[in-house]
């Protein structure tokens, strides 16, 4: 199946790098216009310029709603109006319970869920006009099962999974498609830290024997923006090699 997305403009935050930027070259790839959105200006831009397809990055910290909505209209006068949202930016600041300070719960829920919610929220109305739009939020297996040390990012992953749910109900008698992806452990920055010893007791417990990598995401986002996907609202996709079943 191949798909096409001429025409279309999409919004990846996270963009960047990562996850995001796999899915950021997939979409331009199949034809979109993509904005490219991170708190890092000269990244996003990097990256918009490596993707090419008439790309273009925009500096915004998704855990403020003001410069959220700026951004969007910005993209819209750059782009056009946006088609296609892709909520991938995410940060991670793990400890246990007793010593989790308020900030590093703030900081995480903040760019993990309420940046999602800022997000949906100002391209909604445009999307509702349309009668047309596609929103795929990257949550985490850790917000389905949970994960000691990491009780503020599974708290926003799973809450960005009540989020997704409930603006699928909310939006789709105007066709706007709302849906999640749960990746499992996925070779970025983000687990980079991770010691040889971690990643191969990791790599046991996953029955496909590796962690993934961004490729491996990427696809189906790419999917759910389809027109092959256009029954398919308020759903939720494990992509973890097989460990949470
Ligand atoms: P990276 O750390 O490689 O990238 C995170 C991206 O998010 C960066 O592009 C960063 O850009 C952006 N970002 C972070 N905070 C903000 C913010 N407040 N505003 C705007 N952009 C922001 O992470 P991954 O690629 O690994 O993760 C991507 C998503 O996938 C995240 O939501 C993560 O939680 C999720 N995920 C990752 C897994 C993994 O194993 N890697 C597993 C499951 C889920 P900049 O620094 O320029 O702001």
């Amino acid at each position: 199946m191949s798909v096409r997305l001429d025409g279309k403009v999409a919004l990846v935050t996270g963009g960047g790098r990562g996850i995001g930027r796999a899915i950021a070259g997939e979409l331009a790839a199949a034809g979109a216009r993509v904005a490219v959105v991170g708190r890092d200006r000269e990244r996003a831009e990097a990256a918009a310029a490596e993707i090419g397809g008439g790309a273009r990055g925009f500096a915004c910290d998704v855990a403020d709603g003001a410069q959220v909505d700026a951004t969007v209209t910005a993209i819209e006068s750059a782009l056009g109006p946006i088609d296609i949202l892709v909520n991938n930016a995410g940060v991670t600041k793990d400890n246990v319970l007793v010593r989790l300070a308020d900030a590093d719960w703030d900081a995480v829920v903040d760019a993990n869920l309420k940046g999602a919610f800022h997000t949906m929220r100002a391209v909604a109305r445009g999307m509702m006009k349309r009668r047309t739009g596609r929103v795929v939020n990257v949550s985490s297996i850790v917000g389905l099962v949970g994960n000691r040390g990491q009780a503020n990012y599974a708290a926003s992953k799973a809450g960005l999974l009540g989020l997704t749910k409930s603006i699928a109900k909310e939006l789709a008698s105007r066709r706007v498609l709302v849906n999640a992806v749960a990746p499992g452990y996925i070779e970025t920055d983000m687990t980079a830290a991770l010691t040889p010893e971690a990643r191969s007791t990791l790599a046991a417990q996953i029955p496909l024997g590796r962690l993934g990598t961004p490729a491996d995401i990427a696809p189906l986002v790419l999917f759910l923006v389809s027109e092959g996907a256009s029954y398919i609202t308020g759903q939720v996709f494990v992509v973890d090699g097989g460990m949470v079943m």
